[in-house]
């Protein structure tokens, strides 16, 4: 049989199907108010753009009609999801707004603006009596939600439960280039608003439906603004969309633990304010609809059971209803593993709800086109009974017919069981609260001696956005702590020893105290794990661990991600519950560092310094401060006895009062001095920074500029074409900083192929929302060969460049840094983790502040190599110990017969990975490309050994890593080459590592500071 055949036969079997749904409906509660009329024009038009019958379903093949109520069409000019028509947000909110004009049954609410200050809105819908009374719900949904309020009373926890409705949050189009869903949920808002179908009325009259019809507004404008380039250019190739949020692409939903996005406060604000019970979040990607969160393995380790149940209660459901309705490819399971806590639906899953996203098939646009999947797409697997068709004409109005009608089944769904979700809801909270006396730990410690109190602040901050409570110590105290293991080889003597002794005792003698005790200071920090939302916190403070041998290989995002670690503040997971009796106040309002002066001067003091300890507070005190004179110490000093660190500011500055008020806002001390520290110091000018972008991908940069924003570190942001334009950039630049763009530095180089038109990002009449920021006449040319030699001419006048993943393998691969190579390893496996690296160089500016090894985020290197030979390659050379085959034992020397032994000579001495090997005389003799001592590579910051290596998530082949270098300032005639292996800015999760970079910025012309040269 051929495949046409097959597929001929397919679709008559779906055609019977659906036409049996009529029958279905009555069966499901899912039938019409017959007495209702239907608008016509509107239903006539649902079935034209619907591109096979059983592509539809009897909860969307029709559209009630309701006098004096607008359909969408008034907006749109056409039904939801016509083709060609993908409206502005604005026009959704217009809409939406008219809705609430016309019906008692709809209300509004602006729930704050974008980073470009575009507005976000909240929809709800239910009968009117429901929504007069929103705020007394609100207060019993708060009280179910915080089971202290009513002293864990079930029979109370009952009453609220039976008097309460229920609350279900839809979320669209986050991920701008999905984007059916703004119309799917204006149609929706309308059906549930009018149509008096008995279930919609029941839905209505019991619940209320939420929703934000766009979550990423810039995104979604922008988007129009290309699809409408497009129509407008029928023939011609468009422009992909570079941007989508200011900052960020897809990572907008990778942003629920940092909170660095407006989008994801905004959303999380109106999840914490109005406590509803399900986040759903809807996405496009695979056909036709993909039911993911029930997902696969493996699972959050860090949420209650509760949910993982609802996940698939839920999502059975749909997949159940819509496989009755004969539509094809709906399913669940799938591979979307469902570790990460990063996405915006989240929210809701670490803040005791339920998590819900749906994919469907979406053709990043409202053209109708031929579909053709792939067999993975369409074949059937024992999660998807009913799969996809291999080929077929696809329309947004399909995806809209898919959207509303598996959303109407889980409401309904959810409406019918209302009472178990909101008796689950309470349930999760109360569990929430046990967790110090059930599972533990009962809270997490930041203790008050931490040397980056602003750090700390800034983490205890994010907990508190999170909806966390944080107490604070006002006594010391002291808990029982896990003793550290000891080395392994370490401990070996000691088990040994244990297991010969054959007394009763030794059980408990080979264990002497597996705890010991710690004090923590007065003015310590503690999230409690006995409240509500400690499930967040929880997640985000501990630790992960994937097992390389995983049943799931296919990971789909970071595994390992550590909050105190990669924020490089300290953070004690504490199970001794007597940590919740110390002494201690709730924190009202932000946790704020103290900062202020210190010391009394002699002078009337005018001269301060200011501990240098990595706290991100201390940038943006530089930039804050701009005219005043700032130098660092290349050492470490004490004065009156208070110690500080290499790199420490010495400020001198005018207007005392303006310098204590910035201190206090930005949580840092400087102690004020009669005379400047006795030690060789160097001035921090302030630098003119760019940050370089490309025209291929825009995200992972996006995260750099993001923390340059918030630390507030003034840069030019330019495109790899200016690079390309401009053969003088230290008449403008002094650093240069190349986030990663994940695209490998063949495309860097070359750009976009030049077939066909030219494509413009650019502001117009027809694109109002691109360009800004950012804008060229064609995207498609590159760096090119030009900009590589003016990148390299601007090191060699003496600017720094610095690069990152993919642009510091383009620095390696065109020679800016002779000494430095890349070693490729398909062995090694670091997805997105959390890797323990080592300074190796502490007298390098890059390692001010920092103490002797951090955590860092790392994504699979690169694994640098270093030589002292210019295009030497390198590598570890360990010495072979092997002796020749002779005489005597293995440690003896041979003996030649015959003639007095020869004296051998010292073998070279042996160099680690992360270091370059040394030269022999024997090789050096006419070495051309010998590195002069002072512009070899110098190493500031090397990976860990293979044993310590990980500190969280999945790491396999972590000994091809291990211990080579992590960080280098690699020379390049006047100017500096910084190369990182680790991503130290990404997500808005590693501030612990922002100063790497930030401390190249301030030293920018005093990199070889410290610097030891080699002899030779
Ligand atoms: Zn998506």
């Amino acid at each position: 049989m051929n495949l046409k055949r097959i597929t001929r036969l397919l679709m008559a079997g779906l055609l019977l199907f659906s036409a049996s749904a009529l029958s279905i409906r009555a069966q499901n509660g899912f039938s019409r108010d017959s007495s209702q009329p239907v608008d016509d024009e509107y239903t006539k038009k649902i079935r034209e753009y619907t591109t096979e019958t059983f592509f539809n379903s009897p909860l969307t093949d029709y559209l009630p009609a309701a006098p004096n109520v607008p359909t969408p069409k008034v907006v749109l000019g056409d039904v939801a999801g016509a083709p060609g028509k993908l409206p502005y947000a604005e026009e959704v909110y217009r809409y939406m707004r008219m809705l609430e004009k016309a019906s008692p049954r709809v209300k509004v609410f602006s729930i704050g603006t974008t980073e470009e200050g575009r507005e976000m809105i909240a929809v709800a819908i239910a009968s009117e009596s429901l929504l007069a009374r929103l705020e007394e719900n609100r207060a019993r949904l708060t009280k179910l939600g915080d089971p202290r309020t009513i002293n864990f009373d079930e029979a109370e926890a009952d009453r609220l439960v039976a008097q309460s409705f229920p609350i279900y949050y839809i979320t669209g189009t986050i991920h701008s280039p999905e984007t059916g869903a703004p119309t799917a949920l204006m149609e929706l808002a309308y059906r549930l608003t009018v149509d008096e179908s008995p279930y919609i009325k029941s839905i209505r009259d019991n619940m209320v439906t939420l929703i934000t019809p766009v979550v990423e507004v810039d995104g979604r404008n922008r988007m129009v603004d290309v699809y409408n380039w497009h129509l407008a250019h029928p023939n011609e190739n468009w422009p992909p969309l570079l941007y989508w949020g200011h900052y960020v692409a897809h990572d907008n939903n990778r942003d629920a633990m940092g909170l660095s996005l407006k989008l994801t406060r905004n959303v999380l604000n109106v999840y914490l304010n109005w406590k509803p019970i399900v986040l759903h979040d809807l996405h496009e990607s695979v056909p036709y609809l993909y039911d993911n969160t029930i997902g696969d393995g493996p699972y959050n380790a860090w949420v209650d059971p509760i949910l993982t149940d609802e996940w698939q209660m839920i999502g059975w459901k749909n997949v159940s209803e819509m496989t009755k309705f004969g539509m094809p490819g709906v399913f669940a399971h799938g591979t979307f593993d469902t570790w990460s806590p990063g996405y915006l639906m989240f929210i809701a899953a670490t803040h005791n709800g339920i998590s819900r996203l749906y994919e469907t098939f979406g053709n990043a646009g409202a053209d109708t086109l031929t579909r053709t999947l792939s067999p993975d797409e369409y074949s059937r697997t024992w999660y998807r009974q009913n799969p996809p068709l291999p080929r077929v004409k696809w329309s947004q109005r399909n995806n809209n017919n898919y959207e509303q009608t598996a959303l109407l089944i889980s409401l309904d769904y959810f409406n019918k069981n209302s009472k178990l979700f909101l008796k689950n809801y309470y349930l999760k909270a109360k569990r929430s609260i046990e967790k110090p006396k059930n599972e533990g730990p009962a809270a997490y410690v930041f203790p008050g001696d931490e040397p980056r109190l602003a750090n700390q602040a800034t983490l205890l901050r994010l907990l508190q956005a999170q909806g966390c409570e944080i107490h604070r110590a006002t006594a010391p105290f002291t808990v029982a702590l896990k003793k550290k293991k000891p080395d392994r080889a370490a401990a070996k003597p000691a088990e040994t020893a244990a297991r010969s002794s054959a007394s009763p005792s030794s059980s408990t003698a080979a264990k002497p105290s597996e705890t010991e005790t710690r004090t923590f200071p007065a003015g310590s920090y503690l999230v409690r794990m006995d409240q509500p939302y400690s499930r967040i916190a929880d997640a985000l403070l501990d630790y992960q661990y994937w097992s390389p041998k995983d049943p799931q290989q296919d990971v789909y995002d970071d595994t390992g991600w550590t909050f105190g670690e990669l924020g490089n503040v300290q953070v004690v997971r504490v199970t001794d519950t007597k940590v919740l009796s110390a002494a201690m106040d709730l924190v009202n309002g932000e946790v704020r560092a103290a900062g202020g002066i210190k010391g009394h001067g002699g002078d009337g003091g005018t001269t301060f310094v200011i501990n240098h300890n990595a706290d991100n507070a201390l940038i943006t005190l530089r930039y804050r401060l701009k005219n005043a004179t700032f130098e660092a110490t290349e050492e470490p000093f004490e004065i009156g006895g208070q110690k500080f660190n290499r790199g420490s500011f010495v400020v001198r500055v005018r207007d005392l009062r303006e310098f204590e008020q910035i201190l206090g806002d930005l949580g840092l001390q400087a102690w004020i001095v009669t005379a400047p520290p006795a030690v060789k110091m160097h001035a921090l000018k302030i630098p003119r920074v760019a940050i370089l972008h490309t025209w291929l991908s825009t995200q992972d940069e996006g995260w750099w500029r993001l923390a340059f924003d918030q630390m507030q570190v003034p840069y030019d942001y330019i495109s790899t074409q200016d690079v390309a334009r401009d053969a003088d950039l230290n008449k403008k630049y002094d650093v240069i900083v190349f986030g990663p763009v994940g695209r490998g530095l063949n495309a860097i180089i070359q750009g976009l192929p030049m077939y066909g038109n030219a494509i413009p990002w650019k502001k117009t009449e027809l694109t109002p929302n691109l360009g800004g920021f950012a804008s060229t006449e064609d995207i498609r040319p590159g760096l090119g060969w030009s900009g590589i030699a003016n990148l390299q001419n601007f090191v060699k006048r003496g600017g720094v460049f610095i690069g990152t993943m993919d642009t510091a393998d383009l620095a390696v691969s065109t020679g800016f840094t002779p000494g430095v190579s890349i070693q490729r390893s398909p062995r090694l496996r670091a997805i997105g983790d959390v890797l323990k690296t080592k300074f190796v160089d502490s007298t390098s500016p890059i390692a001010y502040g920092y103490g002797e090894s951090l955590s860092i985020y790392c994504f699979n290197g690169p694994i640098f190599n270093l030589s002292n030979v210019a295009g030497g390659g390198g590598g570890r050379r360990r010495p072979s110990t092997d002796r020749v085959t002779g005489r005597g034992t293995v440690d003896d020397p041979d003996v030649v017969q015959g003639r007095p032994p020869a004296e051998a000579p010292e073998p070279p001495p042996s160099s680690e990975a992360w270091e370059a090997a040394s030269i022999s005389d024997e090789q050096r003799r006419n070495l051309i490309g010998l590195i002069p001592p002072g512009l070899r590579p110098r190493v500031v910051l090397r990976y860990a050994d293979a044993r310590e290596l990980l500190v969280s998530g999945l790491l396999d082949g972590g000994d091809e890593i291990a211990q080579h270098a992590a960080v280098i300032d690699s020379p390049l005639d006047r100017g500096h080459v910084v190369l990182f292996s680790n991503n130290p800015m990404w997500r808005g999760q590693t501030s612990g590592s922002y100063f790497l970079v930030f401390n190249v910025i301030l030293n920018f012309d005093n990199l070889n500071a410290g610097r030891k040269l080699d002899v030779k």
